[in-house]
């Protein structure tokens, strides 16, 4: 079976050290067939300061590497965009100056909140931070919606629909999504209208949780709103987390019936048949 990546960090990230290629390297020892980068691109002024984000050299660290190795392993140059109402105008901008394989658009804030960020926790309880986290998916997926009504792409993938529970585990103990289904249901139908799809991302699994972002329950849904594809990625800050959980997805794809992964090259939606053939 055909496996790609695609989430997935290095030192062109400002919260990895990860040589790309050792990423690479470790992709082509796990038998993937490919792997995309999905640097982070910070939106958030807060965020500023800590951006290593410089895209000549991460394009040029590509290019050698696919030069190297694009015969054994497709490498594909992707970025995570951060989700920020008030700065979507750059981010399209910036979007529209530089080429890519895949744009990822992901939520790491709540209204003007870092949800990484303990102090930002200190009022909120577990159902509360995670449907206002929902809320904020929510806005995001609807904001793609409106963009790509006309049928142009901007957006390929959304990242880690269900985020915010990593960090109710971890600050308090708890993870709750299924009490926000009908937010969450919301958020499948826009990415359905939009072609945006959907990730499972597996790096909860290695940091104590039991289930991926997002869960089985989620990606049933999905498959019964009519989505017939998604995403896989590890979400690996370091290279040995590359391509780990990728069959855990695999099979909760196929239990859910959704039979193809979705693979973006110089984005073009490719679809990957699931069923070892
Ligand atoms: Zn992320
Ligand atoms: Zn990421």
């Amino acid at each position: 079976m055909d496996l790609y990546d695609q989430h997935l960090h290095s030192k062109h990230s400002f919260d990895s050290k990860a040589d790309p290629r050792e990423n690479v390297e470790a992709a082509i020892e796990r038998g993937l067939s490919g792997l995309t980068f999905t640097e982070h691109y910070d939106v958030n002024p807060d965020d500023w300061k800590s951006c290593v984000y410089d895209d000549v050299a991460y394009s040029e660290a590509i290019e050698g590497l696919r030069g190297e190795y694009g015969d054994a392993i497709f490498i594909g140059k992707g970025v995570e965009i951060c989700y920020q109402p008030r700065r979507m105008a750059h981010v399209l901008e910036f979007l529209s100056e530089h080429r890519f394989d895949m744009v990822m658009l992901s939520v790491h804030y709540f209204g003007e909140d870092a949800v990484h960020r303990r102090a930002n926790w200190a009022s909120l309880d577990v159902a509360e931070g995670t449907r206002r986290y929902f809320a904020h998916v929510l806005e995001a997926a609807r904001f793609v919606q409106e963009l790509q009504g006309g049928g142009k792409r901007v957006f390929d993938v959304l990242g880690h629909l269900d985020l915010v529970k990593r960090y109710t585990q971890r600050f308090l103990g708890e993870h709750d999504v299924d009490a926000c289904a009908d937010l969450r249901d919301e958020i499948l139908r826009c990415c359905i209208a939009a072609d945006l799809t959907p990730e499972i991302n597996t790096s909860t699994l290695r940091q104590g949780l039991d289930e991926t972002m997002p869960n089985l329950a989620t990606v049933r849904r999905y498959a019964e709103l009519g989505g017939e594809a998604m995403s896989v990625g590890s979400d690996a800050h370091v290279s040995r987390a590359i391509g780990e959980g990728l069959d855990e997805a695999v099979s909760m794809l196929l239990d859910a019936g959704v039979g193809d992964l979705v693979v973006f090259k110089g984005r073009e939606r490719v679809l990957v048949r699931l069923d070892g053939g």
